[in-house]
């Protein structure tokens, strides 16, 4: 699934091809992007101007002229492809936008589950988001969990929590910060809630550092503990173990990540 640093990324790949320019024509090739941008919602977007493309959290906003906005969520495995006007579209394209200068920014999704969704003038899609990680303060942090009584790691990928974090820097904070993933997320300590918040700007730092090798196909096992079952934890050599946490795979290490210890201050 793209995470925070890849859709940040992916947002600047829209930018780049859409911002200035003006959408001439804008098509589904499947049923499922064909239910969420209908026709008659096509109709009201060809003709405008991109103002700008906004990024918040995984959600990316295509900003109109007339203060219509396109709201694109990539979900389990969209991407952006640039292709030229008239060339034979890239596969799994499920829509594309085509401009002015005779490029098309595609959408694509070997799954098709990304969405792209026509918001008027005057009526954005509302996003119950909490803060992004490098605005995310120890007290938001505490105040987010105080209430939750279910453990970290699922926490951690509430939106509302912690606004783009997913699966691989959920579990990659948390062997930062030294926190089981099972841990009671109201019962973490003051200790554990700083390393948390230390742990989870860390990560995705991290993730937006390593961004353009990741692109160019170098991507080698870059994870301290996420993908990475019966490796050495880097830091301590224990194996790392993978548990099913709410239908998701949760990496840790045993050792470094003991169930009800303090995380290093
Ligand atoms: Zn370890």
């Amino acid at each position: 699934m793209p995470e925070l640093p890849e859709v940040d990324f992916a947002a600047g790949i829209a930018r780049s091809a859409l911002v200035g320019r003006i959408l001439t024509a804008v098509r589904t090739h499947h049923r499922a992007q064909r239910r969420a941008l209908p026709a008659r919602d096509i109709g009201r977007i060809v003709g405008r101007r991109v103002v700008r493309v906004e990024r918040h959290a995984k959600h990316q906003h295509l900003v109109l002229d007339d203060g219509a906005v396109i709201a694109v969520h990539f979900r389990m495995n969209g991407d952006w492809a640039i292709s030229v006007a008239g060339a034979p579209l890239p596969a799994y394209a499920r829509i594309d936008f085509t401009t002015n200068d005779g490029q098309s920014l595609c959408l694509v999704d070997s799954r098709a589950l990304c969405t792209a969704t026509y918001h008027r003038p005057g009526a954005p899609p509302r996003l119950a988001l909490g803060p992004e990680p490098d605005a995310l303060t120890v007290d938001a942090l505490r105040d987010a969990l105080a209430r939750r009584t279910g453990a970290i790691k699922p926490a951690l990928l509430d939106q509302r929590v912690v606004a783009g974090l997913g699966n691989i820097y959920a579990a990659e904070a948390l062997w930062r910060a030294r926190v089981h993933p099972a841990q009671v997320s109201r019962r973490l300590s003051p200790a554990q809630l700083r390393a948390l918040v230390r742990g989870i700007k860390a990560a995705i730092a991290d993730g937006f550092a390593r961004q353009g090798r990741y692109r160019d196909g170098m991507r080698d096992r870059p994870f301290k503990v996420y993908d990475r079952e019966g490796d050495p934890c880097p830091r301590c050599g224990t194996a790392v173990r993978r548990i099913p946490q709410a239908g998701r795979s949760t990496y840790f290490c045993p050792s470094c990540q003991r169930a009800g210890a303090a995380a290093r201050a």
